[in-house]
């Protein structure tokens, strides 16, 4: 520290410094020299160091700059510092001190030395400057930074969980198109199957030698074979009924039991404010020919959200009846209901609103109730809430064909017209039918077919479904609409569930009959034609 010279400036006053030390916006002290107990003391304090501690120069004056020290004063950068000055070198650090109020601020502070001529060091002059501004900037920023990186690390996640959507979706496109690959497969195969099954089936009603009817037994049962795996191959794309899974269901009977098997999620720990009242209503309904874990798995995922809509409590009620020869199950609440772009997304596999939801509880519903050939509505509840609506088909709907009972021997002799554009399923159609003691016209197309049916009476009209341009469902159509009580078999190599809807339930054939079909089956569908 110099002192300038009284020649350099004319003006030059001694108390000037002090005076400029005064104004200073940073706090300038001065002190002993003394290190040691009861250390340094304050010898000059600047009105900013007044300010920025609180105490008055006179308070200050003769005591120790450590009554400014607490708690939170870093013990080590005190250390420190006492090292660099009993080493002769200036110091510069930050740390907590602590107002006269007791309140923390934090400083940024440089000491050195004052010497005399001979360099020992007589006093030291801190400059101070408050810091807690810049400091809790900075904590902010470090915050920030770390909000920064969070928000990066949640991206990320959702970067990887859309990737995996995506992935997932591709693999539901794959297994769709599996699945239309492995249908005209086996829609084919059952076509070509027929005329097998047909011919070998008449050979084992035939008086045959014992080495060719031995024949015939290996050739059925190496056709029976194959017929299984079409059927498998079957229930791989409509990836629904496992063989034997179907029954009659009674839906009423289903959704008192639904009722019972989901109590605990709407009466357990529920205070009074928020209880749910659940009433089924039920009036007698005819048996659906459905799967009995799909049907209930779709009405209690259409319970639970239901009672997840209604966090408040409110009214749930199964409504079943029969409308238009529909089984109509209903499952109305009276909760949150839902706005019209949930209504439009909620069947969307993932589509969820809730927090810890999966979003797959009303495409699982939608998709059962497809495979049950039924669908599946929503609408709001005009009490408020949420109605969803199934519809499902009639028992006899679906099997019209396979309800036939016992093949007798008794079936008086029909005239029958044959439909068929593929020539090996007509001609062995026709062995089979006459064989069964029938008068059997044919005819290799739908247009063809219809001008023969024109021109002669039928007892039975009997139709292949694929042919082109005019299809079965067409020639059905139009022999049902000129004479509704004439018989109309439609034969295919589609599962019947799936023939059935491309009628959406007007001018449907009186059976659809599957391939390929046994000799017993068909005699027992005539059977019951002639009866009905
Ligand atoms: P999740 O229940 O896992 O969300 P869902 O496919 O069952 O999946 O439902 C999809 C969405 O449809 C739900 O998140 C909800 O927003 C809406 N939702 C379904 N049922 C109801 C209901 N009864 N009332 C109101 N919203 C519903």
């Amino acid at each position: 520290m110099s002192v300038p010279s009284k020649s350099n400036t004319s003006n030059y006053r001694p108390d000037l410094l002090e005076l400029a030390a005064g104004y200073a916006q940073d706090s300038v002290v001065v002190t002993t020299a003394q290190l040691e107990l009861p250390g340094p003391q304050f010898l000059y304090v600047n009105s900013a160091f007044t300010r920025m501690t609180g105490y008055s120069a006179r308070e200050l004056l003769g005591k120790t700059p450590r009554i400014l020290q607490g708690e939170a004063t870093c013990r080590e950068t005190l250390a420190r510092l006492r090292a660099e000055l009993a080493a002769g070198r200036d110091f510069i650090a930050r740390t907590t001190n602590y107002r006269r109020d007791g309140s923390p601020f934090e400083i940024e502070w440089i000491i050195s030395h004052i010497r005399d001529e001979r360099g020992r060091t007589t006093h030291y002059v801190a400059i101070q400057r408050d810091i807690t501004g810049r400091q809790l900037a900075e904590t902010e920023l470090r915050a920030r930074d770390q909000e920064l990186r969070d928000t990066s690390v949640r991206l990320l996640q959702t970067l990887r969980e859309l990737e995996r959507a995506e992935r997932q979706s591709v693999y539901r496109e794959r297994l769709l198109a599996l699945g239309e690959m492995a249908a005209g497969v086996a829609h084919d195969l059952n076509n070509a199957l027929t005329p097998l099954v047909s011919v070998l089936d008449l050979l084992g009603r035939s008086e045959l030698a014992p080495r060719e009817s031995q024949w015939v037994e290996s050739a059925r049962a190496a056709t029976e074979h194959a017929v299984e795996v079409v059927k498998n191959l079957q229930h791989f794309y409509r990836a629904d009924d496992l063989p034997g899974t179907r029954q009659p269901i009674d839906m009423a009977e289903l959704a008192q039991s639904v009722r019972e098997l989901t109590r605990p999620k709407w009466s357990a720990d529920r205070s009074a404010g928020s209880a749910i009242e659940f009433d089924v209503r039920a009036a007698a309904v005819p048996p659906v020919d459905g799967n009995l874990t799909e049907l209930r798995q779709a009405l209690v995922n259409l319970v639970f959200n239901a009672v997840d809509a209604m966090p408040s409590g409110g009214r749930l009620e199964i409504n079943v009846s029969c409308r238009s020869g529909e089984v109509v199950v209903e499952v109305v609440d009276t909760g949150e209901g839902m706005a019209d772009d949930v209504a439009c997304r909620c069947f969307e596999p993932y589509f969820t609103t809730k927090s810890s939801g999966s979003g797959l509880g009303l495409s699982i519903c939608h998709g059962v109730v497809k495979r049950h050939g039924g669908r599946i509505e929503t609408r709001p509840n005009p009490d408020g809430g949420t109605v969803f609506r199934i519809c499902l088909p009639p028992a006899t709907r679906y099997s019209a064909a396979a309800t036939a009972t016992a093949a007798g021997g008794d079936t008086a002799k029909l005239r029958m017209l044959y439909i068929d554009d593929a020539e090996v399923s007509r001609d062995s159609m026709k062995a089979l039918l006459c064989a069964l003691g029938h008068e059997v016209d044919v005819a290799d197309g739908g247009d063809s077919g219809l001008e023969r049916w024109r021109e002669r009476e039928y007892d039975v009209l009997l139709t292949d479904l694929t042919m082109a341009p005019t299809t079965g469902v067409d020639v059905t159509r139009a022999v049902k609409s000129a004479t509704p009580e004439m018989p109309v078999i439609l034969l295919s190599g589609l599962p019947r569930d799936e023939v059935a809807a491309m009628f959406g339930g007007h001018m449907q054939p009186d059976a659809i009959l599957e391939k390929p079909f046994s000799l017993d089956e068909i005699e027992a569908l005539l059977e019951k034609l002639k009866h009905t």
